[in-house]
């Protein structure tokens, strides 16, 4: 579904939802790759799950799933032949819409002087297949910080724009999600084009498909699909509110906006440095993250140079650079400003939480951080103090 800036028109009623079979898939990217559209999707690669382009619905991870930990991440075979049922892969899908390299110009010295150009290809047109919930969620947090202010990011907007969503709805959650506690998931919000529910039991191996746009309604007019019964309608709720009950992780219930700004002197600080080792992971994972860098290049003639905009990360010193040194030079206060940003300080900035709960941060941390521990410890922390001293 389109970002703001273009109409959205919700489904025709009739076309609300359909069941169809794995056929159903294959005729669904066939569908979409008629469009126009380059569709992208969850593959099996390198021992991951990653987001992949996709030209046949066979590239699937049918019967994959995952085993997430802190720190670890390992596939595991599913007897059940499930295609959706392995939680978030290391890929978000801000590496389609918010690239981590974008040339913005490049210059050649000439007989006529110095030649500046600008990269005018297009941008793609993504059909994304099986955005999970928290996902779809980190996508309107990206589209508010990057298109929702006076200042748009012509880089996602021009892929933003044309992009078509299938979400997925989560029935098997990792170990390391919350998107419970943080209202993001299992169930699917608002912004997808279709959302899809899979089913596999005595029934059959089925996806629950409904329309969220007029071109989603389009699309699920054109596959194989049948009326939806009772059975698969049932099975599908069942198994979303199950996943719901089985998250791994859990925040601890607080404002976490309050807790952030109550505990900027806490002792957990130092624990948290002591472990932490400013690479930069969990900014580069996390799907809401957006900073970037540039990067001028020559060639060794120097008669040719490049401006490259690269992601950056609030860990790398360089980040609060200013003159004379870093602002933040300690890991305690990069590891500090990441967190109360993400829980805290994001809500003055783009009014919500800058965390989905996807989990990533925790399982692709080298040394297995998890903001939901350190969130636990500094609740614990507040709430051990004396009354006088609760600032
Ligand atoms: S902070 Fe961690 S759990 Fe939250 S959205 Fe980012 S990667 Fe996911
Ligand atoms: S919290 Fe983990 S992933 Fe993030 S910078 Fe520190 S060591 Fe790296």
């Amino acid at each position: 579904m389109s970002t703001d800036t273009d109409v959205n028109t919700p489904a025709p009623p009739e076309s609300e939802e359909r069941v169809m079979g794995k056929d159903g898939m294959a005729a669904l990217v066939d569908i979409l790759t008629g469009r126009g559209y380059t569709v992208v999707g969850p593959t099996v690669r390198d021992g991951a799950i990653v987001l992949a382009e996709l030209d046949s619905a066979d590239q699937l991870p049918y019967g994959w799933g995952v085993e997430l930990r802190a720190g670890q991440y390992r596939l595991r075979r599913r007897p059940d032949g499930a295609a959706f049922a392995n939680a978030a892969g290391p890929q978000s899908w801000k590496t389609f819409l918010h690239p981590s390299r974008v040339r913005q110009w490049s210059a050649d010295r000439t007989g006529e002087g110095t030649v500046f150009s600008a990269d005018r290809t297009p941008p793609p047109r993504y059909a994304f297949l099986g955005v999970r919930s928290c996902d779809l969620r980190a996508v309107a947090i990206q589209d508010r910080v990057l298109t929702g202010g006076p200042h748009r990011d012509p880089v996602y907007q021009g892929r933003r724009s044309g992009a078509f969503l299938v979400a997925v709805e989560c029935t098997e959650p990792g170990g390391t999600c919350f998107c419970v506690s943080m209202g993001t998931g299992p169930a699917a919000g608002p912004g997808y084009d279709l959302v899809l529910t899979e089913v596999v039991d005595d029934g059959g191996h089925r996806f629950w498909i409904r329309g969220g746009s007029r071109e989603g309604a389009e699309v699920l007019a054109e596959l194989p699909a049948r009326p939806v019964d009772r059975d698969t309608r049932e099975a599908a709720r069942v198994g979303v509110t199950a996943a719901a009950e089985r998250m791994g992780r859990t925040m601890p219930e607080a404002d976490l906006r309050e807790l952030m700004a109550g505990t900027l002197d806490a002792p957990r600080w130092d624990d948290v440095a002591g472990r932490c080792l400013t690479c930069g992971n969990c900014t580069m994972v996390c799907p809401t993250c957006f900073c970037t860098t540039t990067e001028d290049v020559t060639d060794l003639t120097g008669d040719h140079a490049e401006r490259w905009r690269l992601w950056d990360s609030c860990f790398d010193l360089d980040f609060s650079h200013l003159h004379g040194g870093p602002v933040r030079a300690s890991a305690r206060s990069r590891y500090r400003q990441w967190m109360t940003h993400k829980l805290g300080t994001w809500y003055d900035q783009f009014g919500s939480s800058g965390c989905v709960g996807c989990g990533r941060c925790i399982v692709w941390c080298p040394v297995g951080i998890d903001i939901t521990e350190e969130a636990a410890a500094l609740h614990d922390w507040t709430r051990s103090r004396p009354p006088g001293e609760a600032s």
